[in-house]
């Protein structure tokens, strides 16, 4: 932790805080999301470890937001990730008039192209909503927080939880308690945003 200076906090959410910071030795700008565990007997979170395991197992892509190190930190993890200007949900409510045509199609395009990448990787990020995609200073849309997301498997034998996703956003067959789902639930919260920015 000491390798970075601390710039101020930029967000809190379910499952930690997220804090602008500076990689002393290269002064690059980056985000710091601390993971904590409530108590020490519940081991590392399920959620952490899911949200590590899924952005190590995949490739570079630009619509995904970049892992760059994770270490552990008092009782908990920090996860440091390339630091992004805004997320939609800022954007959205920002902005002074509604977003344009282009604008809407551009992040959809991006949004769509990187929840491709994710479904080609077999993971389902579970948790799609304007505050969990980041935008860069250049406009770029990168899909963030994976503290949901899980492997998934073809199969079509394993059971999930349908305790996932922040309620507005849930697609229908999470909302009647399906337990055999598949990678269509990240694209019903797609198609939900066009309600928010168009
Ligand atoms: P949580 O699991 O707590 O929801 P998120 O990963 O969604 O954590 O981060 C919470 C908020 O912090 C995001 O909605 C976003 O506003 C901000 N944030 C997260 N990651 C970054 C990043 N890499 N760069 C800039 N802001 C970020
Ligand atoms: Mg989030």
């Amino acid at each position: 932790m000491d390798q970075y200076s601390l710039l101020g906090r930029i967000g809190e959410g379910a499952h930690g805080i997220v804090f602008k910071a500076k990689h002393i030795e290269t002064g690059e700008t980056v985000a710091l999301k601390k993971v904590a565990l409530r108590k020490l007997e519940d081991g590392i979170p399920n959620q952490a470890l899911r949200e590590i395991k899924a952005l190590q197992e995949i490739e570079d892509n630009q619509y995904v937001v970049k892992l760059k190190d994770v270490f552990p930190h008092g009782t908990g993890f920090v996860l440091v990730f390339e630091y992004m200007l805004s997320d939609l949900s800022e954007v959205i409510r920002n902005s002074q008039r509604p977003l344009t045509e282009a604008q809407v199609k551009g992040y959809m395009m991006m949004l769509l192209k990187g929840v491709a990448f994710c479904h080609e990787n077999s993971i389902m990020h579970r948790d799609l909503k304007p505050a969990n995609l980041l935008i860069s200073s250049s406009g770029h849309l990168k899909i963030a927080d994976f503290g949901l997301a899980r492997l998934f498997s073809n199969e079509g034998e394993r059971l999930y939880s349908h305790q996932v996703a922040t309620r507005w956003y849930r697609a229908p067959e999470l909302l009647y308690g399906a337990r055999k789902y598949d990678e269509g639930v990240d694209l019903w919260y797609d198609f939900h945003y066009l309600k928010w920015v168009a």
